[in-house]
């Protein structure tokens, strides 16, 4: 059986370490990775697949940057050209980026099945463009890999039942669970912005387009970082798309005792990074339920989550970054903090799961 899996950004790598392992664990399937090349600086892509065993990309189409209709326009063609040579048995398609999306709509469009992961997930804010990539990936896919009950019930409210449907649990808790092995048995330093710290510290990530096309949110972030950073050290790694934002706003970097702005880091160093924070602040999905599998609190800078769970848990609270000193305040109270014992992202065998699954169904 012939699997052809399209990745592209950050996430997708992590996810797809997970889940390339399982697969060729069958012994009985075959895939091969298509790169869209939407991420493509060392330290947001090939470091991961240097660290992670995952397997080298067979294709890369090297697109990236533009907006967003001429860089899916750009892949949507490019995965085509690659998906008619091939005729693949299955496309495998993860999250919720551009390249998801046209990964997914290049083989709906040539009858090729594809499985999404991470289906159902919603922040019912169609303004996010991740969410337009994620409800249009789920409608068009055979497979849908849910990673938690929540998930599963948005897809049913859409329509999305039955046997297409599989709540297998969270690969990202698949990923965190391995690689802190790896990371420890490695046992490499911890990151040289943090042995120069040497004290506690907040652990800061933000890349979403609200916050950083927005000059308003983005400087509320960057001053409550600031302002945080004089209670308790910042090591924030910033996403190549912030730091150019902030270049743009001329909000600058400054060099000032406590704040640490680093370059993106490899999935080892941030997963350790992770666990010996004591507070999280981020927009992003995947860190903040690392955050979770860590225990350590988390603020979220955005309005709503996908990640429903970890806000009732209260592992997780929403601060959308309209003023510097509520969004400082919310950090305050997440310090020290921690929520109930939970368990929604299932037993760290969601990659086996998925593998199980479609080496059955195409068997
Ligand atoms: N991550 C990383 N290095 C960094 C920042 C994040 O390896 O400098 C990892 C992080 O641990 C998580 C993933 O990247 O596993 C999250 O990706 P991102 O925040 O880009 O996307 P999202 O999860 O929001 O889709």
């Amino acid at each position: 059986m012939n699997i052809i899996t399209i990745v592209g950004a950050r996430p997708q790598f992590i996810k797809a370490a997970a889940v390339s392992a399982a697969l060729l664990r069958t012994g009985s399937i075959t895939e091969r990775l298509l790169h869209t090349g939407q991420h493509f600086d060392d330290n947001m892509s090939s470091v991961f697949f240097r660290e992670l065993g995952i397997p080298e990309p067979h294709w890369n189409l090297g697109i990236s940057g533009g907006w967003h209709g001429a860089m899916t326009g750009a892949q949507l063609a490019g995965i085509e050209t690659v998906l008619q040579e091939q005729t693949p048995d299955l496309v495998l398609v993860y999250g919720d980026t551009n390249s998801t999306l046209a990964g997914a709509l290049a083989s709906a469009k040539l009858h090729i099945p594809v499985a999404h992961v991470e289906a159902g997930l919603r922040s019912f804010n169609r303004r996010m463009p991740e969410e337009v990539n994620r409800v249009l990936t789920d409608h068009v896919s055979q497979w849908l890999f849910a990673p938690t009950q929540a998930a599963v019930d948005n897809l049913k409210r859409e329509g999305m039942e039955g046997e297409q449907v599989h709540c297998v649990g969270d690969v990202m808790y698949d990923a965190a669970l391995h690689f802190s092995e790896v990371a420890r048995a490695r046992g490499k330093p911890t990151p040289a912005a943090l042995a120069a710290a040497g004290r506690p510290y907040a652990l800061a990530t933000m890349h979403r387009a609200e916050n950083t096309d927005d000059p308003h949110r983005l400087r509320v972030i960057v001053e409550a970082l600031s302002a945080l950073s004089a209670e308790i050290d910042v090591v924030c790694p910033l996403h190549p798309r912030t730091r150019g934002a902030i270049e743009r706003l001329g909000l600058g970097l400054a060099a000032q005792a406590g704040m640490h702005w680093i370059d993106p880091v490899g999935y080892l160093d941030m997963i350790k990074m992770e666990q010996s924070a004591q507070l999280i602040v981020t927009d992003s999905g995947g860190v903040q339920k690392e955050a979770f599998f860590f225990h350590r609190p988390c603020v979220t800078l955005r309005d709503e989550t996908e990640w429903v769970e970890l806000l009732d848990a209260g592992w997780n609270r929403l601060a959308p970054p309209q003023s510097s000193a509520t969004l400082l305040a919310a950090c305050r109270t997440a310090l020290g903090s921690s929520g109930r014992p939970v368990n929604p992202y299932g037993e760290g065998d969601a990659a086996a799961r998925i593998a199980r699954i479609l080496q059955e169904t195409l068997a």
